[in-house]
């Protein structure tokens, strides 16, 4: 569909009146234009989660804040900084969901999901809501699609969450994906790791981002995902958490880059990842590509949340792909979408009023028949019509006027050629979809 050049936000001269609405800053509208990208997103995460029988989960958009501030963490940036929370009027504290796993989880626990499976695997699709500052590949309103395995631990589910993943970006044909992937440990030995990497960034707190002084006391593996860059320059000599796993965690993750090997994943070990989210324990990822400044998606194993929103232990795994980004990076490499529209289409024109009038019963017959009709029929003249199916590229013209409506048929008209036909209306289908073949 042809596209107006876009307005810049805030745009319009003065003294014209009162400025119309604008969407609120950091959240987008996605546009008629864009629409090829997001069926082709859409429909790769779809078939890639048939494929791996991911069952189909939805789950409100708001819920209620203290969900995230128990599960992602009342430390994380998300919760801490990017959180919209509101009181309803009858008094209830909610929030925009800024991420889904919580609510995965907590929509498992409420109705008793793993009853049916062992373990359950679900796709989560839908907007999220941060407070963040908007920029290239960060929007206040963006849309991840979930994937998440709950109630199994073994290291086989780790690696067939990041191959759903991986499947979905092979599916858009994006080059080069790269699997960043870490382990940071368990209750068993990441609190050992967590003094250690305590006492290192002691001795040097006054080097030290603001907020990385507070992480300290909180929750000091933030530390590793600060965005500073005196904090980052620190992290270059930080412990790294492989030197203080346990044996269950070493031999976990030693199985997950084992069957990610096996499965020619292109991985890159990177010992200080550690994902902003407080749930997560042993395996974490994120995949970048070279296109995409930030990640594309990310995630990790979560196996304490469902102790945390208060049930019993669950084990589960997932991972999110954040569409806007994976959306710039088909753009950047070039990949073409294929046409929304690859059924049969014709345009419908009408002139007078009982022409018009009978307008509707026709399409819909066609319609009925797989036909796609586009029509401007609020518009009076043939001319203005005609001159709207060839903006729209429309091949095939149907012509409709008093005396084929006395006559019970229609002109057909080539609109390459110019060449037409009259065509009696219960033959009209059959030769439309004759001409289209
Ligand atoms: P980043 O480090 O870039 O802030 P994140 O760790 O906060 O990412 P996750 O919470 O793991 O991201 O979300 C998974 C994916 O969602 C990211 O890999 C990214 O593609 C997308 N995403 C996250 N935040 C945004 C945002 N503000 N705007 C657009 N996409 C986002
Ligand atoms: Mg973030």
């Amino acid at each position: 569909m042809p596209h107006p050049p876009a307005q810049k936000k805030g745009d319009g001269s003065k003294g014209e009146g009162k400025q119309p609405f604008q969407s609120v800053k950091g959240m987008a509208d996605i546009l008629p234009k864009d629409a090829q990208w997001w069926y082709m997103m859409i429909d790769a995460a779809r078939t890639v989660s048939e494929l791996h029988n991911f069952h189909f989960l939805e789950t409100p958009v708001v819920e209620p804040a203290a969900l995230f501030e128990s599960g992602t963490g009342l430390s994380t940036d998300i919760v801490e900084k990017q959180m919209y929370v509101f009181k309803t009027k009858g008094g209830d504290r909610v929030a925009l969901r800024p991420e889904g796993t919580p609510s995965v989880m907590r929509s498992y626990l409420e109705h008793h999901l793993g009853y049916y499976a062992l373990p359950l695997k679900v796709f989560h699709y839908g907007p999220m809501f941060r407070y963040e500052r908007p920029q290239a590949g960060r929007e206040r309103q963006f849309h991840q699609w979930e994937f998440d395995i709950l109630g199994d631990g073994d290291p086989i589910y780790d690696v067939e969450i990041i191959l759903a993943a991986m499947d979905f970006l092979k599916a858009l044909k994006i080059k080069n994906p790269l699997l960043k992937i870490n382990t940071i440990g368990c209750r068993v030995c990441r609190p050992g790791y967590r003094e250690r990497l305590k006492s290192y960034y002691q001795t040097r707190k006054e080097k030290l981002c603001e907020d990385c002084v507070r992480r300290l006391q909180t929750n000091p593996l933030r530390l590793l995902d600060c965005k500073e860059k005196r904090c980052e320059e620190l992290k270059r000599n930080a412990p790294i958490v492989l030197d203080y796993l346990c044996q269950a965690c070493n031999n976990h993750f030693r199985s997950v880059l084992e069957l990610v090997e096996d499965n020619g994943i292109a991985y890159e070990p990177d010992p200080y990842l550690v994902r902003g989210l407080d749930y997560y324990n042993r395996t974490v990822f994120e995949v970048v590509t070279p296109s995409s400044p930030g990640s594309v998606a990310g995630g990790g194993r979560y196996d304490y949340l469902a102790e945390q929103l208060g049930g019993h232990m669950v084990p589960a795994v997932g991972i999110a792909m954040g569409l806007e980004r994976v959306m710039e990076v088909l753009k950047k490499e070039g990949v073409v979408p294929p046409q929304v529209r690859n059924r049969p289409t014709v345009f419908f024109a009408a002139v007078g009023e009982q022409a018009k009038k009978a307008s509707l019963r026709i399409m819909r017959e066609l319609r009925a028949n797989g036909i796609v009709v586009v029509e401007a029929l609020g518009k009076r003249s043939l001319k203005a019509q005609l001159k709207a199916a060839n903006r729209s590229k429309i091949s095939l013209a149907l012509l409709l006027g008093q005396q084929e409506v006395f006559e019970g048929s229609m002109m057909v008209r080539n609109m390459v050629t110019g060449a037409q036909e009259t065509v009696v209306l219960s033959n009209l289908v059959e030769e439309v979809k004759k001409r289209l073949r």
